[in-house]
């Protein structure tokens, strides 16, 4: 919606002339005048936190406040429940409703899924040089054979996510942003930032050496060019970030494959999501691993939720679905869990971790970011807040200022400072806490910024 739209309908709900409102983590704050029911879909999705710009909350949390307050009922759903979400149901703060059988449209049985061992596929050289194993292409072939489709995931867009000098291991990064530059085939060949989105030349040979340049690592486009060769007669198609840019794209490619028109689709954590196809019998996961490596608490609770959600695409009528799951962490728990569509033992496994570090929902996080175009001034920054919120603090543990993950994004370098507290400590404490703090150490300069994220859903 526009501005203007976007007026007219909260107008129309605050006059009282409509009265349900469906819509993104905003439509929690639309000016209903007695709301009875707030229902959160797939209330697990990291989407539903606002961090940039402010306010930064969480619309879930929000919809349980605001149903609260209005005395109506909110009902949070998903097949893969937030581990918070999940422990309030355990501590009786929330009733919870199960539903064990898929509903009657999904009449047929639950997917079965087999673990690919990458390292194994490596030694008996199956792979040919390419990503896919040989049972998943076997099982492709099948589906072509059988006039079925295959969704693929693949979590990371472009071709060739890192580009290397095969001499002395240089590669080129983006200037702005520390982070190493994408390579696209499609769009204009060349090199990308994922950050920031600037586009530089693929250089032909290795800026500091004179060496050859090599493109390694797998996105999407690669997978999309070795289907391609390995069954030239198959249709396949491909979304992700950069294929649905354009206005309409998204649904000029669900069309494509809903009516039948592509054998294989390709794409990112897209194609995990939702999507409803009755012919589609093989979901393949070229690596699993992607996410589990990810340096975040939630790291591996956004791996199970995905698998699962992108298994459930496998087998949606009359056909049974076979999920392929390629990893090189075969042993991984986590996998093993998704393995078994076994959502309450992996909860159990994961909580148990949870509580050994303390982390939510057995402890509370908040994150204080330093951010600004000097590197020593906003470590300064991050310094200077940091001193004083641990010469206040008892009980709240007070860890950095750390650099950020991504160091450096369009210019601006992050530091990083997290309170981690148990849950015994209450939230106002730490309210009080990151105001003394932010009060003491005085005014950022211009140009910097200090951003405060209670209940980060993100630490990376
Ligand atoms: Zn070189
Ligand atoms: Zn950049």
């Amino acid at each position: 919606m526009n501005a203007g739209e976007r007026y007219d309908a909260w107008r129309q709900l605050r006059a009282g002339e409509r009265r349900i409102v469906i819509g993104p983590r905003s439509a929690v704050l639309a000016p209903l005048r007695d709301v009875g029911l707030i229902v959160v879909d797939e209330e697990h999705e990291t989407s539903y936190k606002q961090f940039d710009p402010a306010p930064r909350y969480h619309a879930r949390d929000v919809a349980v406040m605001r149903a609260r307050q209005a005395g109506a009922a909110c009902v949070l759903g998903s097949a893969t429940p937030s581990l918070e979400s999940t422990m309030n149901a355990h501590r009786e703060k929330y009733t919870r409703l199960e539903m064990p059988e898929r509903v009657p449209a999904l009449k047929g049985e639950l997917p079965e899924v087999q673990i690919i061992d990458l390292t194994k596929e490596r030694k008996k050289r199956q792979l040919a040089g390419g990503v896919l194993s040989k049972p998943l292409r076997d099982g492709i072939r099948k589906r072509l054979g059988r006039d079925e489709q295959t969704i693929l995931l693949q979590n990371r867009r472009g071709y060739a996510p890192i580009v290397e000098c095969a001499d002395c291991g240089f590669s080129p990064t983006c200037g702005d942003c520390s982070v190493t530059l994408t390579f696209h085939k499609s769009g204009g060949r060349g090199l990308r930032c994922h950050y920031c989105g600037k586009k530089r030349r693929f250089p032909r040979e290795c800026p500091s050496c004179g060496g050859s340049m090599e493109r390694l690592g797998t996105g999407t486009q690669r997978v999309v060019e070795e289907l391609e060769k390995a069954f030239p007669e198959a249709s396949v198609t491909r979304m992700d970030r950069d294929a649905t840019r354009r206005k309409d794209a998204h649904r000029r490619i669900l069309n494509e494959f809903g009516s039948g028109e592509a054998d294989v689709l390709v794409g990112t954590q897209m194609v995990a999501k939702g999507l409803d196809f009755h012919r589609v019998t093989l979901v393949g996961v070229v690596n699993a691993d992607a996410g589990l490596l990810m340096p975040d608490f939630r790291a591996t609770e956004h791996t199970f939720q995905l698998l699962t959600q992108v298994a459930g695409r496998a087998g949606r009528a009359d056909l049974r679905g076979e999920v392929l799951l390629q990893t090189r962490n075969p042993k991984s728990p986590t996998l093993q869990h998704a393995l078994s569509h076994d959502y309450k033992s992996f909860a159990r496994h994961a909580l148990r971790e949870r509580r050994a570090l303390r982390y939510p929902p057995f402890g509370r996080i908040a994150a204080v970011e330093f951010r600004g175009p000097g590197k020593k001034k906003a470590k300064r920054i991050g310094r200077q807040w940091t001193a004083e919120a641990e010469r206040r603090t008892e009980q709240i543990d007070v860890i950095g200022p750390e650099p950020a993950l991504v160091e450096r994004v369009k210019r601006n370098y992050r530091f990083r400072t997290i309170l981690k507290a148990a849950r015994s400590v209450l939230p106002g404490r730490i309210q009080r806490l990151l105001r003394a703090a932010t009060d003491a150490a005085g005014s950022v300069p211009n140009g910097y910024r200090l951003a405060i994220d209670v209940d980060a859903a993100r630490l990376t």
